[in-house]
């Protein structure tokens, strides 16, 4: 199975790696949302949220190395991560990756993510649904 983000851990593969230990590589997205665009992954392949616990452990120390040089070189006010997991979430590349970006104030990204308010008795009927045993 060819995987491009396995092809840039090992190196077969052009990236621009800004930070990497023995778990995880961060490298610049090829087609950011904007200047700094970043994604952390595992060294090894695992799919997407769902097929690994431990593999947040694994990419955390270079998920925080990754945020803070954007902040102190490049002068990010805040950092969204984010992840996508399964086609419908939008993912494209099926080995699992954080998006760190970067935002500066008055940037204007991602607006059209405006919360509803819910009523208590639908977080009520959720909480069921997701607690019940
Ligand atoms: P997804 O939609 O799966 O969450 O995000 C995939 C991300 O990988 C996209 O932001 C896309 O620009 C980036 N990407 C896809 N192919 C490559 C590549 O070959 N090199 C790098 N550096 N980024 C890639
Ligand atoms: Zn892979």
């Amino acid at each position: 199975m060819s995987c491009i983000f396995c092809d840039i851990v090992s190196g077969e593969a052009e990236s621009f790696v800004v930070a990497s230990d023995e778990r995880a590589v961060a490298f610049l997205d090829i087609n950011p949302f904007a200047n700094g665009h970043t994604l952390v992954v595992p060294t090894r392949h695992v799919t997407d949220l769902l097929d690994s616990a431990d593999v947040l452990s694994d990419i955390a120390p270079v998920l925080h190395e990754a945020a803070g040089l954007l902040v102190d070189r490049l002068g990010a006010d805040g950092i969204n991560v984010f992840q996508s997991s399964g086609a419908a979430a939008g993912q494209e590349v099926f080995h699992l990756h954080m998006h760190l970006l970067p935002r500066w104030h008055g940037d204007g990204l991602l607006q059209d993510l405006v919360g509803t308010p819910s009523a208590v008795d639908d977080l009520e009927r959720l909480h069921h649904r997701l607690t019940a045993r």
